[in-house]
């Protein structure tokens, strides 16, 4: 069924078999997960990988995320180690990218990789990409699906949003539920976590039974990581404690529930669903034509370290 954005459509079985076409004639799909939107393509077809790269902006540098269905499927083009099977075993289906060494053979388009010997993989919860996944006989390489350095979309509109028409189908899987990016952690050495998301470091460690390095909020620790990122393209400052008056203001909480300058992230103060309602009110308040951007000061723990990343690399604009 067509919504009111011609190249948005509601998930069924015409929409399965036609999502399929597209991605075996390597064309790129919109498409949901539970992270964030985004913008599939056959991870083996150079041309499916051009397209990824031209349509977001991004730079050549910046290494795409490998989706499957499961670690058998991943087998093929990963070399599989015992700490990435443990985590495997507790968060995944999930949101969670393991970087891994890259098997030889593997048939991964290299300029997916950056051309690196590793590839991050990731195994998406959501239904939807699900389906598609066991559908066809590749995986899928994925990035959010928005322009480079933006804020990543969390509803198909967004992703309309971006890119217009430029893509003929994006598949409606409402709003995302954790509305941030998966957790990126390195295990082809040792441990460390890259990228901070919902399933945050004392969880894997438990896991692991192993401590790891922090790593310093902003720092670039993996290609591509740029500084400039998340930007909703009006300025952030962040750390707040008092209203200039004119801007947005971004807090958690309900103490100013019905000022029309302020937007809270959670009225309970619960860190995840911050996170899940950042990117969404990052957009609100674009839409509002507001100038700025304050944003209070975010515990840094749990989700916390998260939203605080991202908030900081949206502050570097
Ligand atoms: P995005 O696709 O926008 O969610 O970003 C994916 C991020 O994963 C990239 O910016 C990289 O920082 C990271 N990543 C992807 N592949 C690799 C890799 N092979 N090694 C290290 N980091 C990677
Ligand atoms: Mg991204």
């Amino acid at each position: 069924m067509k919504n009111s954005y011609s190249n948005i459509f509601s998930f069924n079985k015409n929409i399965l078999k036609k999502s399929i076409k597209y991605l075996n004639n390597s064309n790129i799909v919109g498409l949901p997960t539970e992270t964030v939107y985004g913008l599939g393509g056959n991870a083996y077809s150079k041309k499916s990988i051009e397209k990824i790269y031209k349509l977001k902006g991004r730079p050549k540098s910046n290494p795409l995320i490998v989706h499957y269905f499961d670690l058998k499927d991943a087998s093929k083009d990963i070399v599989i180690n015992e700490r990435f099977r443990k985590l495997y075993a507790q968060l995944c289906p999930g949101p969670i990218t393991f970087v891994l060494k890259k098997k030889y053979g593997s048939k991964i388009n290299p300029l997916g990789v950056a051309k690196l010997n590793t590839v991050a993989v990731r195994f998406p919860k959501h239904k939807i990409i699900r389906s598609i996944l066991k559908n066809i006989n590749f995986p899928l390489a994925m990035p959010s699906a928005n322009k480079s350095t933006n804020v990543s979309p969390v509803t198909a509109k967004d992703v309309c949003d971006e890119f217009k028409r430029k893509i003929k189908l994006i598949i409606d899987g409402g709003k995302c539920k954790i509305g941030i990016e998966s957790t990126v952690i390195d295990l082809s050495n040792e441990p460390r976590i890259l990228r901070p998301g919902i399933i945050d470091k004392t969880t894997i460690e438990k896991i692991l039974k192993k401590k790891m390095k922090n790593i310093k909020n902003n720092k670039i620790v993996s290609p591509g990581m740029m500084q400039k990122h998340y930007s909703p393209g009006i300025p952030v400052t962040i750390n707040q404690k008092k209203h200039d008056g004119k801007s947005a203001f971004i807090y958690l909480g309900d103490k100013y529930y019905n000022k029309s300058k302020f937007f809270s992230l959670s009225k309970n103060f619960n860190l995840n669903e911050a996170a899940s309602n950042l990117y969404k009110i990052f957009r609100l308040i674009k839409k509002k034509g507001f100038k700025k951007i304050q944003i209070g000061k975010i515990p840094n723990l749990r989700s916390g370290i998260a939203i605080n990343d991202r908030i900081k690399r949206a502050s570097n604009s």
